[in-house]
């Protein structure tokens, strides 16, 4: 692995300097091509974390998919789906860069 390039989490590699990404996910606005920019929000934050295949379904068809995972990754949000996954994946992948040193 190459550790100056991040560590593979099964869309992209998340890069190393996570303040200049999260600067650069920020300039490039990418919520603006987001798939679910019109979707009921509930979708995203079902009651039920277990019934996160819709949105899940939404995620697959969007553009801005891995930026999305990219900032809520590093913004350590907890809740929702984001990027394709729920809050247990996204903890796991957390766990994933803590343990690699990202
Ligand atoms: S990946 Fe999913 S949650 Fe993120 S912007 Fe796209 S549709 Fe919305």
């Amino acid at each position: 692995m190459d550790v100056n390039r991040g560590i593979e989490v099964g869309l992209e590699n998340i890069p190393r300097t996570k303040v200049d990404r999260l600067e650069e996910l920020t300039e490039t606005r990418w919520q603006e091509l987001a798939n679910c920019v019109e979707s009921d929000p509930n979708i995203f934050f079902p009651e039920n974390k277990k019934d996160d295949r819709e949105a899940k379904e939404i995620c697959k068809q969007c553009d801005v998919r891995t930026e999305c995972l990219e900032f809520s990754l590093q913004t350590n949000q907890e809740v929702g789906i984001w990027g394709g996954k729920n809050e247990d994946e996204r903890r796991r992948m957390r766990r994933q860069l803590r343990v690699s040193g990202i």
